[in-house]
């Protein structure tokens, strides 16, 4: 029986993680559960899965949940708020695996504690690695922690890796990762409409059902982004051999190109249901609760180059992982800030892009060496990207 702690259990990947769970309750047992607004969800669960702690991130909230619970089944349930407890809730003695599914840099301290800890660690906040990027790798190899993919096309790309391969390292005869996408919502929109497109329209995603945030990203294809430089630090590789694929069924998660001309490919219905319960499970496998892939309905399978001139989210990326240092945590941030700002109709869609371009070219790559490198870059970062609106808006 293994305890796992859930982090950013209100969430899309959060709700998914413990439907898996409550396939398997011999197997594992939820010890926490965090969340930061969606208290009533979280009460739910709690009433749901019984953890022994329940952290409220934001303080605000944290006084509704204890009245909430009150003389409720879980009244003696431990309730913790603010950052500190996210990590201490990842590090209990009785939790095996985290799966750090946070939104954003607010996820990196308890994910970085949990990797500190050695535990098993599930993930899927892409935010925290890239902007810690080395450091984190470093906390997972030094303190014996197992780092397994929950982003759907990571989790591919490890599950095409040779036998025994684990996170971090050199992956073996592989040339060339094939990183596939879906193109987003806006794919064949014509770029002179992308400047009046709405929130409502960007969150739209045609394939997977994801949180906000996470969909802007989809739209704007900076979540490829983001996921080009996970790549990178995730199998080793270096960003010239990461070769982005628009393949808009998003059947194929990802492909592993082998020396010998061997292509491996993972193919499943897009659910993230699976990779969640391959890291779950790993290195056996259980049931998901995901249909069998219809190989019948799939019909055809398209690959096409991204344009990245209507995705200069996509070109920023790669300038970020070459440039390296603290570059990939300006994009990061500036990018955080951008989609806020999006969200809140402060800013055009295509400001997005031009935010964290003009916001980039304020930063040298110097070295990220340390975490207070990281997060002191993250904090100007967020600055500059407010000037950069501020400004944009007059
Ligand atoms: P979401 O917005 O649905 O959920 C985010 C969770 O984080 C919620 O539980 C929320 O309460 C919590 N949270 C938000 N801000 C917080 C803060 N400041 N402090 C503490 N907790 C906070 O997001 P999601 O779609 O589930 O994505 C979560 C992460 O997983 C993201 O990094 C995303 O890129 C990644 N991811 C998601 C998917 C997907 O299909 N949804 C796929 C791959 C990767
Ligand atoms: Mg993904």
């Amino acid at each position: 029986m293994k305890g796992i702690c859930i982090l950013g259990a209100t969430g899309s990947i959060g709700v998914s993680t413990l439907d898996v769970v409550a396939r398997h309750p011999d197997l594992y047992k939820v010890v926490a559960l965090t969340a930061n607004g969606n208290i009533d969800a979280l009460f739910e669960q709690c009433l749901a899965h019984r953890p022994e702690y329940a952290v409220v991130a934001n303080p605000d909230n944290a006084q509704a949940f204890k009245d909430k619970i009150v003389g409720s089944p879980v009244a003696a349930m431990n309730v913790l708020s603010g950052a500190e407890a996210l990590a201490f809730v990842a590090t209990l003695d009785d939790v095996d695996a985290v799966m750090a599914a946070i939104v954003g840099a607010a996820g990196l301290l308890p994910t970085l504690a949990a990797a500190k800890a050695g535990k098993t660690v599930l993930l899927a906040n892409k935010e925290a690695l890239v902007m810690s990027g080395q450091i984190f790798m470093q906390a997972v190899a030094e303190n014996g922690a197992t780092l397994l993919p929950i982003d759907s096309e990571h989790n591919a790309i490890f599950q095409c890796m040779p036998a025994g391969y684990t996170a971090g390292n050199p992956a073996k005869q592989a040339r060339r990762i094939l990183l596939t996408a879906s193109g987003g919502p806006f794919r064949q929109t014509p770029i002179a409409d992308l400047d009046t497109v709405t929130p409502e329209q960007a969150v739209a995603h045609p394939k997977w059902d994801m949180g906000r945030k996470i969909s802007v990203d989809s739209a704007t294809m900076m979540n490829k982004g983001l996921e080009l430089i996970e790549a990178c630090l995730l199998f080793n590789m270096d960003p010239d051999a990461i070769q982005v694929v628009i393949h808009p069924q998003s059947i194929i998660h990802s492909m592993v190109d082998y020396v010998d001309g061997s292509v491996l490919a993972q193919m499943g219905n897009p659910d993230m249901r699976t990779p969640i319960a391959h890291a779950m499970a790993w290195p056996e496998r259980f049931d998901s609760g995901v249909a069998p892939l219809n190989i019948f309905e799939v019909k055809h399978m398209d690959f096409e180059q991204p344009d990245l001139q209507r995705f200069p989210c996509l070109r920023l990326a790669y300038e970020a992982i070459k440039a390296g240092g603290i570059m990939p945590t300006v994009l990061n941030a500036a990018n955080e800030i951008a989609v806020e700002a999006f969200l809140n109709e402060q800013v055009r869609f295509t400001d997005i892009a031009r935010i964290i371009e003009l916001s980039m070219a304020k930063f040298k790559a110097d070295c990220a060496d340390t975490l207070e490198h990281v997060l002191a870059a993250d904090q100007q970062a967020r600055d500059v990207a407010n000037a950069v609106i501020a400004e944009l808006k007059h």
